[in-house]
């Protein structure tokens, strides 16, 4: 868990939108270090290039500390923590000669999307939401004590459609009942929508009971492994889902810390897996995991409609402050 505290911190997202605009990008800035054949870029660098004015180092952590922005890196580790939201980088932070290295991709595929979405390269003009409840039919996905994935994911997503709606998007159903859908069907209607982005939902699964908590996924940039289990095939091709790194990764920050936020469950973290909804997709994408179903505690929660209807609300505001942050 991190060592620090945020103050007063309604969310990661708002806090990060203002603290960029501080932050000034010059071209020259960035002094490059070759690892191993790796690029990275030391911890000195961000914190200059970022205008942080205090980087500390406590044991293998290094904290960059900003009146609206704390970041926590720890060498020899792929997790990251800012503003107390748990990321999970491509490579792990490298020391160096007493200080600290991050690669050049995770800091143009994490680090700078994240920190100041409104300097993303032509993002997606939206009004439409695609919302994708996973499963359905002949596929109940995960078994829960009290119900099945796929009535969960349904119900939260037509929650999250009314939501959606109530704050003046349009809504783009994958499915509105309990049907099977093929996971390329999927993928041909979010594409289908031209001014949209995509969100599937999802409930989780485990063999370990205690394993609870919510998961955000993004897709790995090209040239890097998934940081979950499956899904590890492909990584040095470039994908339809890749033209969108800086938005998946700003969309599924926004979710997971409004979500976390709002509903206080344990942070699994932003994660990147090559699920086959987020490969060919050509609008900005993400899968939300909203708990487990295989532990008593949450699948209770699950199970509750207030529950779902919290998680529903929480995730149209993220939407709301993606589109801003974003600047569309
Ligand atoms: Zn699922």
């Amino acid at each position: 868990m991190p060592c620090f505290s945020v103050r007063s911190s309604r969310w990661l997202f708002s806090l990060l939108f203002s603290f960029l605009l501080a932050a000034s990008a010059q071209a020259g800035d960035w002094q490059i270090v070759t690892k191993s054949g790796r690029e990275y870029v030391s911890a000195q660098n961000v914190a200059k290039f970022y205008k942080i004015e205090k980087l500390s180092k406590s044991g293998n952590d290094f904290i960059f500390q900003h009146p609206s922005l704390i970041m926590k890196w720890t060498t020899g580790s792929q997790k990251m923590y800012v503003n107390n939201i748990l990321f999970n980088l491509s490579f792990s932070i490298e020391p160096h000669g007493g200080g600290a290295l991050i690669s050049t991709v995770d800091l143009a595929k994490l680090i700078d999307p994240v920190v100041r979405p409104s300097f993303i390269k032509k993002p997606i003009i939206f009004d439409t939401v695609v919302v994708d409840p996973g499963h359905g039919g002949h596929d109940p996905g995960a078994t829960g004590k009290h119900g099945v994935e796929k009535d969960y994911n349904l119900d939260l997503s037509l929650r999250l459609k009314a939501a959606l709606q109530a704050r003046g998007f349009k809504v783009v159903m994958t499915r509105s009942d309990d049907r099977f859908l093929e996971l390329g069907h999927r993928v041909a209607i979010a594409n289908a929508q031209k001014r949209s982005i995509f969100i599937s939902i999802h409930h989780n699964s485990t063999k370990a009971r205690s394993a609870k908590g919510v998961e955000t996924f993004a897709l790995p940039p090209q040239g890097t492994a998934a940081t979950h289990g499956s899904s590890r095939s492909g990584w040095s091709t470039a994908l339809s889902g890749n033209t969108r790194d800086a938005e998946n990764i700003a969309l599924a920050t926004a979710v997971h810390s409004h979500v976390i936020n709002d509903l206080k469950p344990v942070d699994r973290g932003i994660k990147r897996a090559r699920f086959n909804v987020l490969t060919g997709i050509t609008k900005p994408a993400i899968l939300y995991e909203g708990g487990f179903l295989t532990n008593a505690s949450e699948a209770a929660l699950i199970h509750d409609a207030a529950y779902r209807q919290r998680a529903a609300e929480s995730i149209a505001n993220a939407v709301v402050k993606f589109k801003s942050a974003v600047g569309r």
